[in-house]
């Protein structure tokens, strides 16, 4: 399906009360969005679903299924819609207001690197033999562990960024059995999680296969896409050892995942990417992320770009469902409600060399940290304690939080990055002209809204045909992560499987 032109379909706010609520018609049918639910009617419905939602909109009592259900499909539909818009909304405003609460350890351990990947953005140096301290992570691991404790959820103890963590296996081993020590003074066990290149002996993959819940590998493609972008640091061709990982884990049925990075050449590719990559090495998940930005502004993408990536998304979304595998990107999540990637708004701890804390996933130095001043919290070595910056984590969650102006009406107000990480929250006021200016004209502000959209019609348009007839049927659409509500008429739904 070509997204282009799905582009122009486009979807329109409706007027209810300022809530996150779209609708567009295609074909036949009238598809209502408000986030993580589409529900589907017929288009002549289309007067009144519009003057059901604008009217139940502004009722403060929230609609019980049954009494909407005995009324009609129509105000069924409006009710629904309305429910799930005002869910996305109360989550946008809590998040805004959150305490934070980290429920994730992540640790960059060191800033070195075995590769030297011409568009990495945290320029590790090998000179610089620095890791976090084993008291470090023991604190940060207490104080995780503690309020995953309250809040009875799991803790997450996550290896990556910043450099290799494979090329200190010692410290990661160490590290991880204090983590544990923490957890279990709190009856937890902490599910692990690394990021690595994947580009190490066969021994450690072992110890990857051994030590974590879950890996994962950052592999561009087939041998000569990978050894372009992804070379040792003396320019050397690594492809081989990342095969031989990848290799090992599948053949211990260690579940892994592939990161596969989209630059301006292989953004026409992705659909031969995925099938290379999941039909030799068949991960659980491929993930496609456009390359971030980075000092030495190496394949980057720009809006001339956007088309082509949101078609190959899509081609390669095909192409992994029928090997049975997900490919995801984080810009466009259909089935979350998310902000910026800024670690205070993920409840993520994020240790790093020196034993500070840093509120940015992009800074994994001290200088970078307090250039952006983000650091959050550090270690108390005298109390053996962390310490977090409450009151400045607090200013954070909501300067990184804000939506900018120009997003208020937008198909994706509730779910986009804002230009996150190549735009900073930080470095710019929700109502300075270049944000405004960059809404409508940015690589990722234009893959998402033509993404988003995408999926939406692709789901709403596969349940509708698949529905023979019926009042009102949920269907879980897997592929693009969308919960999918068909009214036609008639009495009983039958669903063709
Ligand atoms: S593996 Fe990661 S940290 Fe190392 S050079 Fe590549 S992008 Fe940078
Ligand atoms: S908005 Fe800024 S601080 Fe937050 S994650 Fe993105 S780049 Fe970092
Ligand atoms: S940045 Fe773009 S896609 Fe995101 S909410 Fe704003 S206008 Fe929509």
């Amino acid at each position: 399906m070509q997204a282009q032109a799905l582009w122009r379909s486009g979807f329109r706010q409706v007027l209810a009360d300022s809530l996150p609520i779209y609708s567009a018609t295609s074909s036949d049918r009238l598809i209502l969005y408000a986030p993580r639910l589409i529900c589907v009617l017929d288009k002549r419905d289309t007067p009144a679903a519009l003057r059901h939602i604008e009217r139940l909109a502004f009722e403060l009592p929230q609609w019980e299924d049954s009494r909407a259900m005995s009324q009609s499909r129509v105000l069924h539909a409006a009710a629904r819609i309305i429910q799930a818009a005002r869910e996305a909304a109360r989550e946008m405003t809590e998040a805004s207001r959150q305490e934070f609460m980290p429920e994730c350890l992540t640790i960059y351990v060191n800033n070195q690197c075995n590769l030297r990947c011409r568009y990495c953005y945290s320029q590790p140096d090998v000179s610089v033999n620095r890791t976090v301290s084993a008291d470090g992570v023991r604190a940060a691991a207490r104080l995780v562990a503690g309020t995953c404790a309250t809040r009875n959820i799991p803790f997450t103890l996550a290896f990556h960024g910043g450099g290799e963590p494979t090329l200190v296996t010692q410290h990661v081993d160490r590290f991880i059995d204090i983590a544990r020590e923490e957890a279990g003074v709190f009856g937890l066990h902490p599910r692990t999680y690394i990021a690595t290149n994947g580009a190490v002996s066969e021994e450690t993959a072992l110890w990857l296969v051994t030590r974590f819940d879950l890996v994962g590998v950052s592999c561009d493609g087939p041998p000569e896409v990978q050894d372009r972008y992804r070379p040792g640091r003396d320019g050397r061709p690594l492809s081989e050892y990342v095969s031989n990982t990848m290799s090992t884990l599948q053949r211990h049925g260690r579940p892994f995942h592939i990161r596969a990075t989209i630059s301006r050449e292989t953004v026409y590719r992705q659909s031969e990417i995925v099938s290379y990559l999941a039909d030799r090495y068949a991960p659980s998940e491929i993930r496609l992320e456009p390359v971030y930005i980075n000092p030495s502004g190496e394949a980057l993408l720009d809006v001339s770009h956007a088309a082509a990536f949101v078609n190959g998304f899509l081609a390669s979304q095909t192409a992994g469902k029928v090997r049975g595998i997900p490919v995801t990107t984080s810009i466009t999540r259909p089935n979350a409600i998310y902000g910026p990637y800024c670690n205070v708004l993920r409840r993520v701890l994020n240790l790093i060399p020196g034993d500070i804390a840093t509120g940015c996933f992009l800074e994994s130095r001290p200088d970078g940290v307090n250039r952006r001043r983000v650091q959050i919290g550090s270690l108390d070595s005298a109390r053996r304690m962390f310490r977090i910056d409450k009151e400045y984590i607090r200013s954070l969650i909501i300067r990184c939080s804000e939506r900018p102006i120009g997003c208020y009406n937008c198909l994706c107000s509730c779910q986009c990055t804002f230009g996150c990480p190549d735009r900073c929250k930080l470095e710019e006021s929700v109502e300075s002209s270049s944000f405004r200016e960059y809404e409508g004209g940015s690589f990722r502000c234009l893959v998402n809204r033509m993404l988003m959209e995408a999926m939406i019609v692709e789901a709403a348009d596969k349940a509708w045909v698949s529905t023979k007839w019926g009042n009102c049927n949920e269907i879980w659409d897997k592929q693009r992560m969308l919960n999918v509500r068909v009214y036609k008429n008639g009495q009983r739904n039958e669903v063709n499987p």
